[in-house]
């Protein structure tokens, strides 16, 4: 099924240069059912395999307590909704990230893993919360039309879950929602974001709070940002370091 609806995106793939040729990746993915991890982790390592990165997947954290792999690899993408996280674990995996391993991933499996865990927090950059009103009709507005990430996208329309995310200011934000809430009338214009990149130590962030159901990241707009925050995640050991800070309070 899911080597099916890949092949559509066969497209996609061929717009840019694969940047992932060579690169090691490690897809870890686990926790809530409803996430449907282990079907989004197998429409993840078709397309890195088309993309020529060699893949290592795992169904556990216990890999990142692993240094030989950990020492090997260029990028970890995470698909893992809440579930725990050992001391071990997530030591391994910020040690990584902050030697110069890349991290990325999309909706729960990344904005809302090991929620008691705020090491983890402080590396992703944002923490979900909430998701008013569950499957709805919301707009992703494009902010930062330079960045290659989203350079040349427009703003576009979704139906599914609005993320309300509770978010590190600092976050080079590049895509945002507002929210018309009638279920919390409090929170109507609320903007919040929906993308966003980040470094922790050496290591490049990405995020996308778009990811829902698979059909969600299949959508070519939310693909096409997903998969190029991937590539931009995996050169942090290939290319030099950048200041990212991007703080919106004034002091
Ligand atoms: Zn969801």
């Amino acid at each position: 099924m899911a080597f099916v609806i890949l092949l559509s995106f066969d497209g996609y793939g061929q717009t840019a240069k694969s940047t992932l040729d060579g690169k090691k990746v490690l897809l870890v993915y686990g926790g809530w059912d409803g996430h449907q991890p282990k079907i989004k982790s197998d429409i993840m390592s078709q397309w890195l395999i088309q993309e020529k990165a060699e893949v290592i997947v795992s169904n556990s954290t216990e890999i990142y307590a692993d240094s030989n792999v950990m020492y090997n690899i260029d990028l970890v993408i995470q698909i893992i909704t809440m579930s725990e996280i050992k001391e071990n674990e997530i030591k391994g995996l910020l040690d990584g990230i902050k030697s110069g391993i890349g991290f990325a991933g999309f909706h729960g499996g990344m904005g809302d893993s090991f929620r008691s865990n705020t090491q983890y927090q402080y590396m992703v950059g944002g923490q979900f919360v909430s998701h008013p009103g569950g499957q709805l009709n919301y707009k992703v507005h494009i902010i930062d039309k330079q960045h290659p990430i989203t350079k040349g996208m427009k703003d576009y329309s979704v139906h599914t879950e609005q993320y309300y995310m509770h978010v590190d200011p600092n976050n080079t934000v590049l895509a945002t929602t507002v929210f018309k809430s009638d279920a919390h009338q409090w929170i109507q214009g609320a903007v919040i974001p929906v993308v966003w990149i980040k470094y922790f130590g050496k290591g490049r962030v990405f995020y996308s709070s778009l990811g829902h159901a698979p059909k969600d990241i299949m959508q070519p707009e939310s693909w096409e940002i997903l998969t190029r925050g991937i590539r931009w995640a995996a050169e942090s050991k290939f290319i030099e370091h950048q200041n990212l800070l991007n703080p919106i309070y004034e002091y």
